[in-house]
């Protein structure tokens, strides 16, 4: 198997979901050709992911995709509002008033100080999303879509991965050489099992009925006005897909529930608490959320992605979303190491950096979904609707309930303010502590492995969109930024110059004059000079830290 003469492709892909694409995707950005494969013959008609948040919206306005996204979803003037009632016959009794696109853009253009995202987020199903995602790779020439084949294992050697595909029509076998392949197989991964990689966790910690049908009914739908979703005190949720005419209901069911065994009519009337008019059943069924983190990211030159290394329950959005970032963390270091300057410490450093951020979307899933979960037990479903003031005042209890519990999609802190800083390829000391991270509030920082935050440039455009292909030195007045430039040219490591000047309004943002950005857009590295040693530093960041300390201490003897 070793020898890498004869590779199909550089890195083959096993899964057309969201991450599976956007890793295309990303490989392509960064001039590296992929094979992906998917069992299906066409993306999912499930509608699934409904949000996705303002730093996916980041990433895919990266990979200059985030106007196709917004224009397969829901219109920018529309709320993202939550609403909690007794019954779409019943009761309001509370809302989380969350902004539309427009009113996130107006937020985002009066903001300097760095706290607002580049991008607002976007309402829009998986269905949609990943039709778009699809299409870019089948125009995409670095991305080789094979579908409908199914990958059956992965084995691989110290050089060489062989995946084995067999066609989902015809059963041929084929088995794709490759120098890395990634599982982005979803929750039942076959890549995972291939190389033994087990889940900590609890599976089927719920059973939900799912019904997505069209229906015009929006007199009885919207009797509590324009809603995203909107969350009954018995436990069940409508979500608004397209603000027209499609919907989703998600209802709780016993753990023996099988598909086809339930009305999904029955499930929507249940629900809703009166009959609605369904125009048209797209899709029904029982689905169990998982909370599962793979123990390991990697094995030798394969890797997991999105579902296939963690899996949480829908509620806050950390599903695909955590998922995104995980492709664009590894494409960009699979593609350095292929390209030669980047080292083994880059790919090992993905589940150092994307593992504990699984693991806490995780656990914060489970306590959005807990608030839910709480409302049944709370509702006393005699006094609700009454027009008593006992009445009034049970309802007003469960709205500050509501109100102080709002962390589900106003999470900042989770989504915008991870931070890198034990990864092994970020250079930050050790005695440097971490920003502590508040799930509710994100607080821009330079901290070495933070995400850089969004300014606005002078053309009006984002810094981010700097961050784009190698490393970005953002400069705001530092005497010898040429130092490193020049030292990583002389590695071969794409490093790009941002020059601000020290009155530029970014400038306390970035709180230092020199930053070094990553591709992903994550911190690097910062101080107010470049480093003593420049050499040490490109090395840490790119994962060849021994190599090149080794390469450079031979050169200072040999000079002595
Ligand atoms: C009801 C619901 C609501 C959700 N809401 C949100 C939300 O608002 N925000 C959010 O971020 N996430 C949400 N999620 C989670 C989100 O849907 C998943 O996290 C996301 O789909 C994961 O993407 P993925 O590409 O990793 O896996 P998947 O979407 O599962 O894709 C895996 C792909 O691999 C293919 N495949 C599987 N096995 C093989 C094989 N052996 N060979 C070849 N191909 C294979 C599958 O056909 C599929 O196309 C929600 C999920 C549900 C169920």
């Amino acid at each position: 198997m070793s020898s890498q003469a004869t590779l199909d492709a550089p890195v083959v892909i096993a899964g057309a979901g969201p991450v599976g694409l956007v890793l295309a995707l990303e490989l392509s950005h960064q001039g590296v050709r992929s094979i992906l494969v998917e069992r299906q013959p066409t993306t999912t008609t499930f509608p699934k992911m409904d949000v996705t948040n303002a730093r996916s919206m980041e990433l895919l306005a990266r990979l200059g995709l985030a106007d196709l996204v917004r224009a397969a979803g829901v219109p920018s003037q529309h709320s993202f509002d939550v609403i909690f009632a007794s019954s779409l016959a019943g009761r309001e009794f509370g809302r989380w008033r969350l902004p539309s696109v427009d009113e996130m853009r107006a937020e985002i253009a009066g903001c300097t100080d760095g706290s607002a995202p580049a991008e607002p987020w976007q309402r829009a199903m998986q269905a949609d999303v990943e039709a778009v995602l699809m299409r870019r790779c089948l125009e995409d020439d670095m991305v080789d879509v094979q579908r409908p084949w199914r990958v059956t294992g992965v084995t691989q050697d110290a050089d060489v991965v062989e995946t084995t595909i067999v066609h989902a029509n015809t059963g041929e076998r084929r088995v794709l050489r490759s120098a890395y392949a990634v599982g982005c197989d979803g929750a039942r991964s076959q890549v995972r099992a291939s190389l033994g990689i087990e889940q900590e966790g609890a599976e089927e910690v719920a059973t939900f009925a799912l019904v997505h049908f069209r229906s015009r009914d929006r007199e009885r739908l919207q009797a509590h006005g324009q809603f995203w979703h909107l969350f009954f005190a018995t436990g069940g949720i409508v979500i608004s897909q397209d603000e027209d005419e499609v919907w989703t209901v998600h209802s709780q069911v016993p753990p023996e529930t099988q598909p086809g065994s339930v009305d999904p009519v029955a499930v929507v009337r249940n629900v809703c608490g009166v009959p609605v008019e369904i125009d048209e059943m797209l899709e029904h069924t029982i689905w169990r959320p998982n909370v599962l983190v793979a123990d390991r990211y990697r094995a030798g030159r394969v890797f997991l992605a999105g579902d296939a290394c963690h899996q949480v329950i829908p509620t806050g959005g950390y599903g695909m979303n955590t998922g995104l970032a995980d492709a664009v963390d590894l494409g960009w270091k699979l593609a350095a190491v292929i390209d030669g300057w980047g080292g083994e410490a880059l790919l090992d450093s993905y589940e150092a950096e994307r593992r504990p951020v699984a693991l806490r979307n995780r656990d914060w899933s489970f306590r959005h979904l807990s608030v839910h979960l709480q409302m049944p037990e709370r509702a006393d479903v005699a006094l609700i609707d009454d027009d008593s003031d006992a009445g009034a005042r049970h309802r007003a209890e469960l709205g500050e309930f509501v109100a102080a519990n709002n962390g589900e999609n106003t999470s900042v802190g989770i989504e915008l303010g991870y931070v890198y800083a034990r990864s092994p390829v970020v250079a930050s000391t050790a005695e440097d502590e971490p920003p502590e991270l508040d799930p509710l509030v994100y607080r821009p920082t330079t901290f070495p492995g933070a995400r850089a935050p969004h300014v606005p440039l002078a053309d009006g455009g984002s810094i981010l969109s700097c961050f784009s292909r190698g490393f970005t030195l953002v400069d705001h007045g530092a005497p010898d930024p040429a130092r490193l430039l020049d030292a990583a040219a002389a590695l071969g490591v794409p490093m790009t110059h941002v020059a601000l000047g020290p009155d530029a309004a970014s400038a306390s943002v970035y709180e230092r004059r020199l930053v070094l950005v990553r591709p992903d857009g994550h911190v690097a590295w910062r101080g107010d000079d470049a480093p003593d040693d420049c050499d040490a530093l490109v090395a840490h960041v790119t994962g060849r830290g021994e190599r090149v300390a080794t390469a450079s201490a031979t050169a200072k003897e040999s000079a002595a």
